[in-house]
């Protein structure tokens, strides 16, 4: 049965946040430097309200959230991701790993740490809780050394509920959360996981895209699937075929 994509975020929130005394915690599994943006340190919290199949985390990350991980304060996570930048003399940050919007006294918290340390922060997000909770592109507005990354998952609806198993009309969210930032004056641009997609389905979401901002669709970035072992197990037990996809170590340099 597909399940409703607001429903499983607002559910797991309540399995990876928790009141501490210093405000919202929230679970993370490891802090690492990464490749991606030409190095980056990324905090890899725990849970996400969608299942994408090609999703790279573990099953266990992703299907037992309540296993997984220690509760964190915004304030250790802060200190763990600049105490790690400044050793690897890397100058950006990120929060990967499950969904980052999910918490988000937590995540506000986070960015008001990390606000006037002199790092760009990139929030990786699929959107959902951007689009239905009131007020939250608004309050990201306020942190101008932050980028917001929308990973739209596939082109369209269908696509949408093929690769998460979600109501198809999450999309939509997907793209309602990049109107809401456009319209918050956040900087940010959208992804498309398009390893599972037609030119067709490419262009006439690129279409849907430049009716939110022209500029928007043409920064659309092309997501290819890594094939780590486990995407390659899971894909195969869902019968999904794909049209591109890259073993990790050869991933092109214009991925990375
Ligand atoms: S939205 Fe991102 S973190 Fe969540 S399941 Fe999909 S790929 Fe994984």
């Amino acid at each position: 049965m597909p399940y409703d994509p607001v429903k499983r975020h607002i559910a797991i929130e309540k399995l990876v946040t928790r009141i501490g005394s210093e405000g919202q915690e929230k679970k993370y599994y490891r802090i690492r430097p990464a490749r991606w943006y030409g190095g980056i340190i990324t905090a890899d919290c725990v849970g996400c309200g969608l299942l994408c199949r090609f999703c790279w985390v573990s099953d266990t990350v992703m299907r037992r959230p309540a296993d997984v991980g220690d509760f964190f304060t915004s304030k250790k996570v802060a200190e763990g991701l600049t105490s790690l930048a400044k050793k690897c003399k890397l100058d950006l940050l990120r929060v990967s790993g499950g969904e980052p919007t999910i918490g988000k006294q937590h995540l506000l918290a986070l960015l008001e740490n990390l606000q006037g340390t002199g790092y760009r922060f990139i929030l990786e997000t699929n959107g959902i809780p951007l689009a239905y909770d009131e007020g939250y592109t608004e309050s990201l507005a306020k942190y101008n050394f932050v980028h917001v990354r929308v990973s739209l998952k596939g082109c369209n609806e269908k696509e949408f509920a093929l690769l998460t198993g979600a109501k198809p009309e999450g999309f939509k969210l997907q793209l309602k959360a990049l109107q809401k930032l456009v319209d918050a004056k956040v900087s940010c641009h959208p992804a498309v996981m398009a390893s599972f997609s037609t030119k067709k389905s490419l262009q006439s979401l690129l279409q849907r895209i430049r009716q939110i901002s022209p500029k928007l669709a043409d920064e659309v970035e092309i997501e290819e699937l890594i094939l780590y072992p486990h995407v390659v197990r899971r894909l195969r037990s869902y019968k999904l075929k794909y049209y591109m996809g890259y073993a990790p170590e050869r991933v092109p340099p214009e991925q990375v």
